[in-house]
């Protein structure tokens, strides 16, 4: 039997919240046995070229981006990610909106180490921004700070009520969903909705809004991921399939920040190649 190519399309490096930088993450992409694996960290392309650069034989690299969104139907408003991939990266409009979240990212980051200080807990913002190197700043950045404080043992437990998750949760200034649908079709991008039914990490949309989206432009829906149930996934997979969206599996891969392998959860070729070709921004790279 011919074996069928390992397709991971959902990875984060240093250029956010992953830990291993963009040339180690595609090192071990190959390591870890896939042949197809994309960068997709938030609401950046920073990681690109490092990755491209460093690509080993016969690992093939999508660039992508997961985008900070947030659909306004409901109040108080729910925030998701789409998932970008093969968009023009110089794209005017979208790299200011992008801009905009990171900015907006870091002014959210210092408001709750400032709420943590002003509870005692002894944590720096500067120093968090300088173990970030520039990359795009997250609620992991502060765990990490946390964890090195003694406050928290792991990551998960930063993320727990009493911490990041509730008590010490501020909103970002996200992209509005159907505007980030737009924006990644007009750079010619193929967007796909990760995780759209993890109900363990918070508030989920109602299908209703994954139908809208489907006729905004939406092109899939990922389904295998490891913040979805076996039922979670087996319901994404039936409204993808009456909507005509592909499916796509992943591991959401981000180093030692989270517990998850390089290619826990695959995508099937059939929906990677329908991913190829609807996009028209940047092509994937196979290094030669
Ligand atoms: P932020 O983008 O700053 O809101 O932080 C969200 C990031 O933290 C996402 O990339 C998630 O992968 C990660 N995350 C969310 N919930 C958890 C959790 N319970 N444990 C570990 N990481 C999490
Ligand atoms: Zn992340
Ligand atoms: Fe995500
Ligand atoms: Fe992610």
């Amino acid at each position: 039997m011919i074996s069928r190519p390992a397709i991971d399309l959902h990875t984060h490096s240093t250029a956010s919240d992953g830990t291993l930088s963009p040339a180690e993450l595609v090192r071990a992409a190959a390591d870890a046995g896939l042949d197809v694996v994309a960068i997709t960290d938030h609401d950046t392309t920073a990681g690109w070229d490092a990755a491209v650069r460093a690509l080993p034989p016969g690992l093939t690299l999508i660039r992508g981006a997961e985008i900070s969104c947030r659909w306004h139907g409901v109040e108080p408003a729910i925030p998701l990610h789409l998932l970008a991939y093969l968009f023009d990266p110089d794209h005017p409009e979208f790299v200011a909106e992008l801009a905009r979240v990171r900015l907006a990212r870091e002014v959210r980051g210092e408001r709750i180490v400032e709420l943590l200080r002003a509870d005692g807990v002894d944590i720096s913002w500067p120093e968090i921004m300088a173990a970030a190197g520039g990359g795009t700043v997250g609620r992991p950045h502060i765990a990490a700070a946390l964890i090195r404080a003694g406050l928290v043992a792991t990551t998960t437990e930063a993320f727990g009520a009493d911490w990041l998750g509730e008590r010490y949760r501020l909103p970002k200034e996200d992209v509005d969903v159907f505007r980030a649908v737009e924006l990644i079709r007009a750079a010619g991008g193929v967007p796909v909705f990760a995780h759209p039914r993890a109900t363990r990490r918070g508030r989920i949309v109602p299908d209703e809004l994954i139908v809208e989206l489907a006729a905004a432009g939406l092109a899939g829906l990922e389904a295998d991921h490891e913040d979805h149930s076996p039922a979670e996934a087996a319901h994404v997979r039936a409204l993808a399939a009456e909507l005509g969206l592909l499916v796509t599996g992943s591991s959401d891969f981000h180093g030692t920040h989270k517990t998850v392998r390089l290619g826990a959860h695959t995508t099937a070729p059939e929906a990677y190649e329908r991913i190829v070709a609807a996009a028209s921004g940047v092509t994937g790279v196979a290094s030669g």
